[in-house]
């Protein structure tokens, strides 16, 4: 019973944080003045009123967030309290720590529980390690010569499993189609004749893309004959996922939603679960795709690409298998054992053993009359009764070398290559003469060697039979294998930018997948709950929808792809890429149009489906799959233009909705409550210093509750009403040219060599007055950090016979970086208004600028950064932006692994220039014991931090040559490309926690809140401007913002269990808990909540939504990972636990 009083301390505890968050939020908000314009425009007075109001709405809001704390922690309570009685007292007081951490939410746990056994190893103290000297080890030119005596295998014998397998690109040198067409058909066709006419062979196939165009093409007797063969364990399904995917770029939601289109579709097919991952050609590996195997199911999993001096290392040890742990994690629960490849690659040359000459010679599709042929100049022979003997043993000679690298006598050896077993004539030959090998073996048990075809899962389970027998476990490793080198300094960072244009398009289509994902899915669940029988409205296109969800997840999901979102393909099948993202944007749009349409209309028999006129139109639009989006400039009059912005985050949040119009001067009114927002008018600029007299920009800070869609109205306004911005030009030497009818414009401000400022109740900068870059922040805390904004040019090796840099591999000149400068200085143009002020500097490059917000929360805390960048007219350059800062960083910083959490990175004086760049999807920050300075990304690209206190992100790269990775082209499809910032200096206590030799640590709270309005804008559509227009109203489908540590990762309509490509009225629930940084956590004034516990109420959170059943399953939401549907679960409080930092999905049904 001494567990009562804990409990109470902690109640108490939060409920006076709660107050004391709520009092002091008072306090920011009576303090908070923006800065106010020189006049006061006529409509200031409603802009004070509507400010007053927002303030009035944010409280209720905050007042009703605080409520649900109390409530969640009474919930649960009551439900720890039944938990111990009925566990008999609560006399096991280690069992659960909760308590006895009641002051620290769980999302920023202390890294110093985290501990492993003695044999754990961290890759960053690898890293360490190592000389990176790269000397001749002869046969296995970067390893060592194996020794064994003969006699390791006499007690437990060699046990060999070959593994047929054939690497198929959706998409490389030819497009998806074409490689099917050509190849990849008549691979799966062979395979059905190939592996029936012998029951011993076998086969792995990884890509779903594929394997599903095939299924379709298929009769129903080939598609019996799959399923036999996959039960018989001749053929196995690998990974499950829809590609391959890269692990450097993507975001951690695309690598989930194509693993769950694979798994969903196999399921639903096949009827089988994939066991073992299988990722032989990604650029380098990230546990951010293992973490998400394992919570598919998968327990075991092959790598290949890592750097040669690691995996000589890791050889050396006999490490290459091993329990790969997540960084964060105290507990095993993550862990998935991991094969790591042992030679340079996947191919049959580098696959038997370390002698590349010899095991060439064990590739039958290689033999002598044939199109490909071994380098090494000699050729396999036919395997015959005479030379039987000779070859069985020179092989054997190899396995037995491999044999010695790794801890068990079970070997793995794959057999294959790109696009292999064309042609029955190379099946035969493989598979004819491996058997007269294995036959030898056989006939010899003085060999002590059993080899046979196999599967991945042949392998494994032959693995954790040794290890069991043996009472051994593997040793557990935490880290990440970035960035990749496959020989000499040859690292392979500059795919981690290689097409920059398509890597922000590809986080453009994630964005709108997800919206129209949780849109449509509301929508459904709206509609069958107005009908009240589960009837959806008569005229949605409830099928078409989903058929259109359908393909913008295969296309997110083909672009998830290692050669795809890499940016390492060929020119044209770029373009197929980039014209699949764009169709697939253009279709989701009309998801999002009518279900917009259906929530907003106030009579619903009003809803009608026109296909070729939506109701509402996008503001955004694409023109072509290369064009950056335009926004459609709005005709205003005195009648409403009706906006509609849809907020597809679960946090109530303020933003500037950005629209273009045809006035100077416009009014903008909610239209529920017709209190006006406030506004400002920007210029169109049409150049640098010519505003357009045509087009306006009307930005308003729009208050947008979680998930909710808002309408506004627009106005026409008499003249001079509107505030409009007020511009500043300066440009050294030559004054320029302004022409901006409609706005004040002034050549310069205060003294000549006074640097720029601007400010807002956060946070102030200055920028240089002559090249606009910035320069220094100040928080309000009184914390001020130099932070200089530099561009640079990296430039590639000129020496002759040097390779070059190309798509995938970043080789610098020797010269460094050289600081950007043009000859003409730049255009300075300063821009002041009351919902934010901005620099702008236009160089010949790019258009450089950096936004302050005047607005209450997280919105206002940091700088956005934008770029524009033109590189079309140079030749072997690469651009990028430095930030030089008087942060105390030594040689460390963080980056993100896929968006999903963030490694430390030591920046190395031993490795090149170009093995210190590291993959930033979306984060990266430096950090010293007073502060925090983070550049949160909404598109990936290469970042390093190459000296203290230094972080830089390459922009884009033009390279005219091909680098010999066998893409055959350098990268000259340069675009008009965007890049977008935010970058927030934060004050820090406390220093970091250290895991064997690594610090753990996590973005801020605010940082992720920053960061998922980054990545997840507001959504803008339009009304026509018709008076026949039907009346609409807000749709608000959730009470309050989660938790700000909770995020809802998608809500994904899942496909009927009969009628195939129609929704079914389940949903894939996804919440991610955000594990967050413990030294800023206590004191910010968020707008959400956090709880001190792991169980969570979801009737509650999702609030008014009801869920009518909610079961957790694996991550890929296969029917057989649901869990049972336990009778407490049935009724609400529906408590379920969300463990920090994980990924939790629930199958569910809205009531
Ligand atoms: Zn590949």
């Amino acid at each position: 019973m001494k567990r009562r009083r804990p409990l109470a301390v902690l109640v108490g505890g939060v409920f006076c944080l709660a107050v004391m968050s709520l009092y002091r939020m008072l306090e920011v908000m009576q303090g908070a003045e923006l800065q106010q314009g020189r006049e006061t425009p006529a409509g200031q007075v409603d802009v004070d009123l509507s400010r007053l109001q927002q303030k009035i709405d944010k409280l209720e809001h905050l007042l009703s967030d605080n409520n649900r704390l109390v409530a969640t922690l009474r919930d649960s309570l009551l439900h720890r309290k039944a938990s111990w009685e009925t566990a008999g007292g609560g006399g096991n007081a280690s069992s659960d720590s909760a308590h006895s951490r009641a002051e620290t939410p769980p999302g920023c746990r202390l890294a110093k529980e985290m501990k492993d056994g003695t044999d754990g190893v961290q890759l960053l103290d690898v890293y360490n390690l190592l000389p990176f000297d790269n000397p001749d080890g002869g046969a296995w030119k970067q390893g060592f010569e194996i020794r064994y005596q003969g006699d390791e295998w006499d007690e437990q014998p060699l046990e060999v499993f070959l593994v047929p397998h054939s690497h198929n690109d959706p998409g490389w040198l030819k497009t998806f189609d074409r490689y099917y067409q050509d190849q990849t058909r008549h691979i799966l066709n062979n395979m059905l004749i190939k592996l029936n006419e012998d029951s011993r062979r076998k086969m792995i196939w990884a890509e779903i893309s594929y394997f599903s165009k095939w299924w379709n093409d298929i009769d129903e007797q080939k598609r019996a004959m799959v399923r036999r063969l996959l039960k018989a364990g001749q053929l196995e399904l690998v990974t499950g996922g829809w590609v391959m995917a890269d692990e450097a770029n993507s975001h951690y939601f695309a690598l989930l939603d194509q693993l769950i289109e694979g798994h969903q579709w196999i399921q639903r097919h096949l009827g089988v679960k994939p066991s073992s991952g299988w990722a032989v050609d990604p650029f380098g590996h990230s546990p951010s795709m293992t973490y998400l195997l394992k919570g598919a199911g998968l327990q075991d999993m092959v790598i290949q690409r890592v750097h040669y001096a690691v995996k000589k290392h890791f050889a050396q040890q006999q490490t290459l298998e091993f329990l790969w742990r997540q960084s964060w994690d105290s507990s095993p629960r993550s862990d998935i054992t991991c094969h790591m490849m042992p030679f340079y690659s996947y191919d049959v040359p580098h696959t038997c053993g370390p002698h590349p000459a010899v095991c060439c010679q064990f590739d039958f599709h290689r033999l002598p009359g044939g199109r490909v042929f071994c380098p090494w100049r000699i050729p396999p022979q036919p395997i015959t009764e005479q030379n039987v003997q000779e070859r069985a043993l020179l092989l054997l000679d190899q396995y037995r070398q491999k044999s010695r690298l790794f801890r068990s006598p079970v070997l793995l050896v794959p057999l294959g290559d790109d696009f292999r077993f064309t042609e029955a004539r190379e099946w035969d030959a493989q598979f004819t003469n491996y058997q007269k090998l294995f036959d030898y073996f056989d006939q010899h048990p003085e060999l002590h060697v059993k080899a046979r075809f196999g599967t991945l899962s042949d392998y494994f389970k032959a693995l954790h039979g040794h290890l069991s027998e043996a009472g051994a476990t593997l040793p557990t490793l935490r880290g990440d294998f970035f960035t990749y080198a496959d020989r000499d300094d040859h690292y392979w960072s500059g795919f981690y930018t290689s097409r920059p244009f398509y890597k922000r398009l590809d986080r453009t289509l994630e964005a709108t997948l997800r919206a129209s994902e949780i849109l449509f899915s509301l929508t459904l669940a709206e509609m069958r709950r107005f009908h009240g029988d589960g009837r959806l409205a008569a005229d949605f296109p409830a099928r078409e929808h989903f058929r259109r969800l359908t393909d913008g997840r295969r296309s997110l999901a083909l672009f998830q792809h290692h050669d795809a979102v890499t940016g390492t393909a060929r020119d044209p099948v770029v373009v197929d890429y980039g014209t699949r993202l764009f169709h697939s944007i253009l279709n989701l749009h009309r998801v999002l149009q009518s279900s917009a349409h259906w929530l907003l209309l106030l009579d619903k028999s009003e809803y009608h489906h026109d296909q070729s006129k939506p109701l509402l139109q996008m503001d955004d639009v694409m023109s072509a799959q290369d064009a950056l989006p335009q926004k459609t400039p709005l005709t205003l009059s005195d009648e409403p233009r009706s906006l509609i912005v849809f907020n597809p985050t679960e946090q109530l949040r303020t933003s500037v909705v950005s629209v273009v119009v045809d006035a100077p001067d416009a009014r903008v009114v909610e239209a529920e409550t017709g209190r006006p927002m406030a506004a400002q008018i920007s210029a169109v600029w049409a150049e640098p210093s010519r505003a357009s007299a045509e087009a306006f920009q009307l930005h308003f800070v729009a208050e947008l509750p979680p998930l909710s869609l808002v309408v506004y109205h627009v106005t026409k306004a008499s003249p001079g009403s509107a505030y409009r911005a007020q511009y500043t030009f300066h440009r050294r030497g030559n004054a320029p040219t302004v022409q901006a009818e409609h706005f004040q414009v002034s050549r310069s401000e205060g003294q000549a060599d006074a640097p720029l400022s601007l400010s807002n109740k956060h946070v102030q900068i200055w920028s240089s007055l002559e090249s606009g870059l910035l320069q220094k922040l100040r928080l309000q805390s009184g914390l001020v950090r130099e932070v200089q904004v530099q561009f640079l040019w990296y430039g590639t090796r000129t020496r002759a016979n040097r390779d070059r840099s190309g798509a995938y591999l970043f080789l610098p000149g020797e010269e460094g970086a050289q600081l950007y400068s043009s000859s003409e200085p730049p255009l300075v143009r300063v821009s002041r208004g009351p919902v934010f002020s901005d620099i702008t500097s236009c160089f010949r490059h790019f258009t450089h600028r950096v936004r302050l917000f005047h607005l209450d929360g997280h919105a206002g805390k940091s700088l956005e950064i934008s770029n524009m960048v033109d590189i079309r007219s140079e030749v072997n350059r690469e651009l990028a932006m430095r930030l030089v800062s008087s942060v105390a960083s030594g040689n460390r910083f963080h980056t993100d692994l896929n968006s999903f959490q963030m490694q430390q990175r030591q920046t190395l004086a031993k490795l090149p220039l170009q093995a210190n760049f590291y993959p930033m999807s979306s984060a990266s920050f430096l950090q010293d014991s007073t502060s925090r300075l983070s550049l949160l990304s909404a598109q990936s690209q290469a970042v390093a931090s190459l000296r203290p206190g230094e972080l830089e992100v390459v922009l884009d790269r033009r390279l005219q040559q091909d680098d010999n990775r066998g893409l055959g082209q350098g990268v000259t499809d340069n675009k008009l490309t965007a890049s977008l910032y935010h970058l927030l200096l934060e004050d820090r206590r406390g220093g970091a926690q250290e895991v064997g030799g690594a610090s753990v640590e996590h973005l801020s709270l605010l940082a992720h809140l920053t960061s998922l309005s980054l990545c997840h804008p507001p959504i803008t559509m339009v009304a026509p401007s018709d008076s026949q227009l039907p009346k609409l109203r807000p749709f608000l489908p959730l009470r309050s913002s989660l938790p700000c540590d909770i995020h809802l990762l998608n809500l994904r309509t899942l496909e009927d269990a009969q009628e195939a490509e129609a929704p079914s009225q389940e949903v894939a629930l996804l919440l991610h808990r955000k594990g967050f940084d413990c030294s800023s956590a206590p004191e910010l004034p968020l707008q959400c909540t956090w709880s001190a516990h792991e169980e969570v109420d979801l009737d509650d959170l999702f609030s008014p939504l009801r869920f009518r059943s909610v079961r957790r399953s694996g991550l890929t939401l296969l029917r057989e990972d649901d869990e049972p549907e336990s009778a407490q679960q049935q009724q609400p409080p529906r408590i379920t636990r969300l463990r920090p930092m994980e990924i939790s999905a629930f199958r569910a049904e809205i009531d």
